[in-house]
């Protein structure tokens, strides 16, 4: 595997050395080339800082970034082959879309007909042939985000930065970008480092994920792995809700004698007599696709999803629980 990007070590204080500001804090970091990588974590965790320090509008404050080998601890950003698409995607109000997808280009020095026409190409590669002589304000939402991203792209950059792109679109447009952005990715082949506090977002559009608590990396992985093999009790309430079950709970299933993670989806409602587990219902969340209950199981609060059709028990009832043992995760990174 070539790395596109690498951290060893690298660290990013701010403030005084005496009470740091841990932005990023000594982490180790491997980005593989044509990847479609995520950053997840809550807000401050330092994924904006991470992004910022592969661009280079960032420097380290210890460790070392490589960016396809090369240390590029001396390189500015304009000479990293790297670009950004932001979430308010910076564009200039006065210029059409054409100049300003064109405007690295004539940063560079590129004659005005190549770059007319490199910047239709990429109106085209974004699905915005005939744009070109708009403004940005006559644009909506979504196709202003397809310009940020045409005129990140038109620079032919090794790694593309996102940093929460999807962030100002409603929801329905932010599904159909997140197909959009997948397939890009996968016919140009570029290697993307998207940042998001969305875990859905991340989940359904990387390759493989970091997710950031506190400036430091608390799980990396595939999707799946993370998803189903959370690290530390962060990583399994971050990602997809996550029920820990204290070890007297567990046990009863024959299961660890530790903390263990159950996906809400592997907890089964039952009725509640001749049943090993049972609980009391606090809430009902109405999903569309079924139902979300929260249970008050022993001194914890669990949730499980009910499927459509199944009949949804009132608040204050008693029901009966079930999962299979094999689904129980026990976490590593605690006791
Ligand atoms: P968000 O999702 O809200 O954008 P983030 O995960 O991207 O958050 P960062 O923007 O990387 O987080 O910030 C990480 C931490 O570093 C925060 O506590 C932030 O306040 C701090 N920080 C970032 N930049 C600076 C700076 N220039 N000076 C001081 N502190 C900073």
């Amino acid at each position: 595997m070539t790395a596109a990007v690498e951290f060893l070590r690298v660290s990013r204080h701010f403030g005084p050395a005496s009470a740091p500001v841990k932005a990023v804090d000594d982490v180790d970091l491997t980005i593989a080339e044509g990847s479609f990588f995520a950053m997840l974590g809550p807000s401050g965790s330092g994924k904006t800082t991470c992004l910022r320090l592969i661009s280079g509008f960032e420097k380290p404050t210890g460790g070392t970034i490589r960016i396809f080998g090369q240390d590029v601890g001396d390189i500015p950003p304009n000479r990293r082959n790297v670009n950004t698409v932001f979430q308010d995607y910076a564009l200039f109000p006065h210029m059409n879309v054409r100049d300003n997808v064109g405007y690295g280009l004539m940063v560079k020095g590129v004659d005005r007909r190549t770059r007319d026409s490199r910047a239709e190409e990429m109106l085209a590669l974004v699905k915005l042939e005939g744009y070109g002589d708009r403004k940005p304000a006559q644009l909506s939402g979504g196709q202003r985000q397809r310009v940020a991203l045409a005129r990140a792209l038109v620079n032919e950059p090794k790694v593309l930065l996102l940093d929460e792109p999807l962030g100002a679109l409603d929801l329905k447009l932010r599904e159909a970008m997140q197909d959009e952005l997948k397939a890009l990715q996968a016919r140009l082949g570029i290697t993307f480092v998207f940042v998001t506090h969305d875990q859905g977002e991340a989940l359904s559009m990387a390759d493989s994920l970091a997710v950031f608590n506190e400036g430091r990396i608390a799980q990396i992985g595939t999707p799946a792995e993370v998803y189903a093999r959370p690290r530390t009790r962060f990583v399994a309430d971050f990602v997809g809700s996550s029920n820990v079950l204290p070890p007297e709970v567990t046990r009863a299933f024959g299961g660890p004698l530790k903390w263990a993670s159950l996906r809400p989806e592997m907890l089964r409602v039952t009725a509640a007599d001749g049943v090993a587990l049972s609980g009391t219902v606090t809430g009902i969340r109405y999903l569309g696709s079924g139902s979300r209950l929260s249970i008050a199981l022993n001194g914890t609060e669990v949730a499980a999803l009910l499927p459509a059709g199944q009949p949804v028990p009132d608040p204050g009832a008693t029901v009966g629980l079930a999962f299979d043992p094999t689904a129980l995760h026990v976490m590593e990174g605690e006791g």
